[in-house]
């Protein structure tokens, strides 16, 4: 195992490529060669994205009553659960969060809604249209936007309005998303993904790790982004809601947790990969060495229904890795 993740991890400092058959092995690492992947992996984050460390928050500005069926969010109406539910929030509460998130460190400014997607005569559009210009206006922000399925012409006015990326995840592997979701197919994420990219907007698409699918999957998974060619992977890990259809899920080990992180920077060397929601719980003392394991962004203060630490910790514990903001 040794000399497959010191050839390998080589190979791709030099330009190269991981197969999926070295990421199937890989992906047998335990103990101490889990340490030494993720060394490989933090040497490969080093020379093909730097050490800045990137930091985005979001906004739910419109919360809960899903029509879809996602296996693991607190927002599906066919869930039942302590979810604080609440329709399209003031555009000027959107717009001091962005100003104060700014104030706190963060570089990008997600507007996330609930639903399947936004369409052009939606009546939440318009004010997600007047909060980016507001934004726009009042801070520096990288504006981003989280929608659901987008039509061409809702992706035009987004970039119109100032929107330089569109966060739309996946979830999973596509041969295991029917066991997630079942209200609308993986190819209409796909296709949102593309209109995207086609608009000109960077994609920023991730997903979950620790929904119950298999080792190989999350290796399907990654390699799917790789073919999409999306700019930034979000990956969440698992942390089950009471009232979910996950909520008994076993967490995965955090160590199995870095080793999936590695492995999703020896596939995607170059790409902006971030911790997103599930951190805290399911690593741990353990959240620093994501960033020494490959991982270069962070999402920072709360998540969508559930809360994050202060970011001063986060700022502390970049810093404390000699990496910068
Ligand atoms: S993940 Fe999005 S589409 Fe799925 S239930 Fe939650 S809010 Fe709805």
């Amino acid at each position: 195992m040794m000399n497959l993740i010191l050839e390998v991890g080589n190979r791709i400092l030099e330009g190269g490529e991981l197969s999926w058959e070295e990421a199937l092995q890989l992906s047998q690492a335990q103990g101490s060669d889990i340490q030494l992947l993720s060394a490989m992996a933090g040497k490969v984050r080093e020379k093909y994205v730097g050490d800045k460390v990137d930091l985005c928050s979001i906004i739910s500005a419109r919360t809960g009553k899903c029509s879809e069926d996602c296996a693991f969010c607190a927002q599906s109406a066919h869930h039942h659960t302590n979810v604080k539910q609440h329709d399209f929030l003031d555009v000027e509460a959107i717009v001091s969060r962005a100003v104060e998130m700014e104030k706190a460190g963060a570089h990008h400014f997600d507007i996330v809604i609930s639903g399947l997607g936004v369409r052009e005569d939606d009546a939440d559009f318009a004010k997600i249209l007047e909060a980016f210009t507001r934004i726009k206006a009042a801070t520096k922000l990288d504006l981003c936007a989280c929608l659901g399925t987008l039509t061409e012409g809702a992706a035009r006015k987004l970039k119109d309005v100032g929107v330089t990326r569109y966060n739309h995840n996946l979830e999973t592997a596509k041969s295991f998303f029917p066991e997630i979701v079942t209200t609308h197919s993986y190819e209409e994420r796909v296709k949102t993904i593309r209109i995207v990219k086609a608009m000109g907007m960077e994609v920023c698409c991730g997903g979950i790790i620790g929904l119950g699918e298999t080792q190989e999957q999350r290796i399907e998974f990654a390699f799917t982004l790789k073919e999409l060619d999306v700019d930034a992977v979000p990956i969440n890990v698992l942390n089950p809601i009471k009232g979910t259809r996950l909520e008994g899920t076993q967490p995965l080990n955090p160590m199995e947790v870095l080793k999936n992180f590695a492995l999703f920077r020896f596939i995607l060397p170059k790409k902006n990969i971030r911790y997103a929601g599930g951190r805290e719980v399911n690593l741990r003392d353990l959240q620093a060495l994501g960033l020494m394991a490959g991982v270069n962004g962070m999402l920072v203060g709360s998540y969508l229904t559930t809360s994050g630490r202060d970011v001063k910790e986060d700022l502390q514990m970049i810093r404390d890795l000699g990496l910068r903001v």
